[in-house]
């Protein structure tokens, strides 16, 4: 979890980045994100608390892994930050928005999509990362639920605005947005060379 991050949608936003994705996109940049052992399980009132400690924060962006693997708990997340302050939420996903509709979706799918404001849908795409801002490949479509960030449509999918903020934790660094299409190959290539 991080405070304050710009590279995750519009406005100052707290980001979550929920852990197990069943997928193996080719070029995932966040591959240790994927395992279903890995993370942190914490207390929903706790997250929900660490949140509101940053009033600045327009909103919330979840990404992963993948929320959706999550969505009762999300759902329960997003009520108990509600009741609170009225938070924009963002998601992005590897399902489909279609796929999220169906009757064997993951559980509590729609309830979920009904709490949110805008979906970035769809898996990563390798050979379809056209360096554009905001999402990591162009079959991602960027899904209004709602009017919030309608005026915001246009920063998704802009010309030459990648970037990554990097934060020092105490695990490391960290860092969130979407790499440059040339900085995720040398990520993916770097890794390559670990294995
Ligand atoms: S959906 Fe996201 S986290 Fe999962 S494999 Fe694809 S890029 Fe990686």
């Amino acid at each position: 979890m991080l405070a304050g991050i710009r590279t995750l949608g519009p406005f100052d936003r707290f980001v979550i980045w929920t852990q197990g994705c069943r997928r193996r996109c080719p070029g995932c940049i966040s591959p240790s994100s994927r395992s279903f052992d890995g993370g942190k399980v914490m207390d929903i009132d706790a997250v929900a608390r660490r949140v509101l400690r940053h009033g600045d924060c327009e909103g919330l962006t979840i990404s992963g892994g993948e929320p959706f693997l999550q969505a009762a708990g999300l759902c329960a997340l997003i009520d108990a930050l509600r009741a609170q302050r009225d938070l924009g939420v963002i998601v992005y996903t590897g399902y489909t928005l279609e796929e999220l509709q169906e009757p064997d979706a993951p559980y509590a799918s729609g309830s979920l999509l009904s709490r949110l404001d805008l979906l970035i849908d769809g898996p990563y795409i390798e050979a379809l990362n056209d360096d554009k801002s905001l999402r990591g490949s162009s079959n991602q479509r960027v899904i209004p639920l709602t009017d919030r960030y309608l005026s915001q449509l246009p920063l998704y999918g802009a010309d030459g605005d990648r970037r990554i903020e990097l934060r020092a934790g105490s695990d490391g660094i960290f860092a969130a947005g979407i790499p440059s299409k040339e900085i995720a190959k040398q990520l993916v290539k770097n890794r390559k060379g670990e294995e």
